[in-house]
C-alpha cells in the first residue's frame, strides 16, 4: 500500500463533447456493476468495458451455480442469479456497455481527458475506475492422458450449469474448498460422486468437511491423482493412481471435474503505467491510483479485487464499498462544484 496521499485539487474538465463519458469502469464484475449503478445514481454518464462476452466477472465465469451466503440482504443466492440482479441494478441508469473489448492501454492528456484503447475502439472519459479483479482467469490445466482430448466432452474445468452433470457418475479432482463445494452443490444432481485428492487431508471449511465425511454419499479417495481419462466420443472411465505406491485403478465415470485451482494474470494492466504491487494496484483512502513514479494520476481510481491497501478483503461486499468511495470522489473531479457530499439513495427521486 502506498502512503496515505492527499487528493489533488479538482479542476473543471471540458464537458462540451458528448462522446466523453463522465466515468468509465474497466471490468463488469460485481464491483464494476455496482460502480455503474452508483455513478448513475450520482447522475454521471457511465461506460462499462469488459473483455468477456457477458457481465458478472467471476460470478458468471467461475462459479455461477455456487451459493453466496455473505451478500447483505440475501441469506443465500446463487452467484449467477446475483450477477443477474447486479446487472439489472447496474443497467438502471442506462450505462453504455462494451463487451468483448480488452483495454490495452490508456493515457491522460493535459486537459485531463483519459483515452482508453481497446483492440476495437478508443473511449474518452473524464474519470476512470479500474475494477479488473484478478484480470483474466484461467483454470490450472492438468497434464494427464486424454484430458486435453476430452475437454468439453466429459472433462470440465468450470460448471456452467448443474444440468450438465444430471444423472452422471462424476469424478471430482481436488482437495480445496472449491472441489468440496462442487461436491456439495452437485450431490443432488449427479448419480454418484467420487472425490480424489493427492494429499491426506482436504483443505476446506470445517462445516463442508463434516458434510463430506459424515453426511454425504460422496466417496472420498485420498493420496490419489488422475492418471488419465478414456472413452469414445465422451469420457467413459478414468484411471487414478496412488501417489505413494503408484498402484492404478480404473473408475467408470461419465464426467471429470478438475478443480485444481486458477491462475490469474493481470494481462495488459501491467502496461498501463500504474503502480503495481504484485498482481494488485495500491490505492489511497480515496481509491486513487499512482503512476510508476508514485505520483497520483488525477481522475483514476481502482476498486474491487485488484485494489490493494492495508486490511484489504477480497469480497464482493467490501469491493462494492470501495467502488462507492471511488465514484463519490470521481464525481468531484467531473463536477468540482459538488465537492464531497454524501447522499442516500433513499432520499433520491429515482
Ligand atoms: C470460487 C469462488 C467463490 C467465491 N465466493 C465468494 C463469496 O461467497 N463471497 C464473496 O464476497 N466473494 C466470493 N468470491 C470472491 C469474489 O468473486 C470476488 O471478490 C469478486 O468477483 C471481485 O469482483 P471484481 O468486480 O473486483 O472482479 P471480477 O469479478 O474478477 O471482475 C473483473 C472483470 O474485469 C474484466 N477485465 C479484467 N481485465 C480487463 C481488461 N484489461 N479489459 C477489460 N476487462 C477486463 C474481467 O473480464 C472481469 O469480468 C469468490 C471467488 C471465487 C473464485
Amino acid at each position: 500500500m502506498s502512503a496515505i496521499l492527499q487528493e489533488p485539487e479538482p479542476k473543471t474538465l471540458p464537458r462540451e463533447n458528448g462522446s466523453i463519458t463522465d466515468v468509465t469502469i474497466i471490468g463488469g464484475g460485481p464491483v464494476g456493476l455496482f460502480g455503474a449503478f452508483y455513478a448513475g445514481l450520482r447522475k454521471m454518464s457511465v461506460k462499462i468495458i469488459d473483455s468477456l462476452p457477458e457481465l458478472g466477472g467471476q460470478l458468471s465465469t467461475l462459479y455461477p451455480e455456487k451459493y453466496v451466503y455473505d451478500m447483505p440482504g440475501f441469506p443465500q443466492v446463487l452467484a449467477g442469479a446475483l450477477a443477474r440482479e447486479m446487472t439489472e441494478q447496474a443497467l438502471r441508469f442506462e450505462p453504455q456497455v462494451c463487451l468483448g473489448e480488452m483495454v490495452l492501454k490508456f493515457e491522460r492528456d493535459p486537459e485531463g481527458i483519459i483515452t482508453l484503447h481497446t483492440q476495437r475502439a478508443q473511449h474518452r472519459t473524464r474519470t476512470l475506475i479500474i475494477a479488473t479483479g484478478a484480470g483474466a482467469f484461467s483454470p490450472k490445466r492438468l497434464n494427464a492422458t486424454g484430458v486435453e482430448q476430452f475437454e468439453g466432452k466429459g472433462v470440465y474445468y468450470f460448471v456452467r450449469s448443474k444440468a450438465q452433470f444430471e444423472g452422471k457418475r462424476l469424478l471430482i479432482v481436488g482437495g480445496g474448498d472449491s472441489a468440496v463445494d462442487w461436491a456439495m452443490n452437485l450431490a443432488d444432481s449427479a448419480k454418484s460422486i467420487t472425490l480424489i485428492h493427492r494429499r491426506d487431508k482436504f483443505r476446506c471449511h470445517e462445516e463442508s468437511l463434516d458434510w463430506l465425511m459424515n453426511r454425504s454419499q460422496v466417496e472420498t479417495i485420498l493420496w490419489h491423482e488422475l492418471a488419465g481419462v478414456m472413452g469414445g466420443e465422451q469420457v467413459e472411465c478414468a484411471e487414478i493412481f496412488d501417489n505413494r505406491t503408484q498402484e492404478k485403478k480404473t473408475l467408470p465415470v461419465d464426467a471429470v471435474l478438475l478443480n485444481i485451482g486458477f491462475s490469474a494474470d493481470l494481462g495488459p494492466v501491467k502496461q498501463w503505467g500504474v503502480r503495481l504491487e504484485g498482481q494488485t494496484i495500491p490505492v489511497n483512502q480515496y481509491m486513487q491510483v499512482s503512476d510508476t513514479e508514485g505520483q497520483l494520476i488525477p481522475g483514476v481510481y481502482c476498486a474491487g479485487d485488484v485494489a490493494a491497501f492495508p486490511g484489504k478483503l477480497k469480497l464482493i461486499a467490501t469491493g462494492c464499498g470501495e467502488i462507492a468511495t471511488a465514484v463519490y470522489h470521481a464525481k468531484t473531479v467531473v463536477d468540482p462544484s459538488v465537492r464531497f457530499t454524501q447522499v442516500h439513495s433513499s432520499n433520491m427521486e429515482l
